[in-house]
């Protein structure tokens, strides 16, 4: 079934954010190839939909900046955040090999000059990429410190032009409660934007959800671990939480 009010069948082109974190074995760090394989090969069955992807990573899985804001670590809140930024090339250069041995043609771009082992984020080079069905991995988040990778993948889902943002998560969806902690949290299907901040969800950080709001970009929160559900996201399917101004009743 197609999702209501965002282009029926499959999307045209999409940015998709994973978080570092779905790099590593849960409750674990660091990279672990087995689960950045399983989301290449997943990734690579939905480009061969023709869907044009581009790929915002976190770095969460190796360190985020606001991990040394005190003061005992003599670091500097921003260089923090830089240090957090490069964790994400670690990550992109990962995905890019795992992308490019099942098949897939990909660009690493990072937005801090990184010249020998990615080219820098021009958007009109990224989206000539995607043109040509290269699968565009978005390194070092902004270029900016102080925000997250979540802010990143609004921005670049905006001026890429991307259907739609796909956040990926290891839960089904949006849920009132943390489902790791509550059992009886529910599962919504759909929320507006207004709502995911009246409510105060944990979905993406604000500043990512503000310019969503104000773009009218929606997104899709959705379990990349369940088999087969990248693809579904990036054709149009239903599942998980679907986020846009004018939601159903959420359920
Ligand atoms: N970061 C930043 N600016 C950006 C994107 C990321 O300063 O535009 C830093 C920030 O410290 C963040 C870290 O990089 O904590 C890693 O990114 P993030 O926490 O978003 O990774 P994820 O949680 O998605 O794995």
């Amino acid at each position: 079934m197609a999702v209501t009010g965002i282009p029926s069948g499959r999307h045209r082109r999409v940015v998709l954010k994973l978080s570092g974190e779905s790099f590593s074995h849960a409750g674990e760090r660091g990279i672990s190839m087995e689960e950045v394989t399983h989301i290449a090969e997943q990734t690579a069955r939905a480009a061969q939909l023709g869907v044009e992807i581009a790929i915002v990573i976190g770095g969460g899985n190796i360190l985020r900046g606001a991990q040394f804001t005190a003061a005992s670590t003599r670091i500097q809140e921003a260089t923090g955040h830089y240090m957090g930024m490069l964790a994400t090339v670690i990550n992109g250069l990962a995905l890019q090999d795992a992308l490019e041995s099942v098949g897939c043609p990909t660009r690493l771009s990072s937005a801090i000059r990184m010249d020998g082992v990615a080219e820098p984020y021009i958007r009109r080079r990224a989206a000539r990429h995607l043109e040509k069905g290269r699968i565009v991995i978005l390194a070092c988040g902004t270029g900016s410190p102080f925000v997250t990778t979540d802010t990143a993948a609004a921005q670049r889902a905006l001026e890429l032009e991307a259907d739609i943002l796909l956040k990926a998560t290891r839960v089904d969806g949006v849920y009132s409660d943390d489902p790791e902690k509550n059992p009886h949290a529910v599962l919504y299907s759909e929320l507006s934007y207004h709502q995911v901040r009246e409510q105060n969800l944990r979905v993406m950080d604000p500043t990512a959800i503000a310019q969503c709001m104000e773009h009218d970009m929606p997104i899709l929160v959705f379990n990349f671990r369940k088999a087969g559900n990248i693809e579904r996201a990036v054709s149009g399917e239903k599942v998980g939480t679907l986020i846009r101004s004018q939601a159903a009743e959420p359920r």
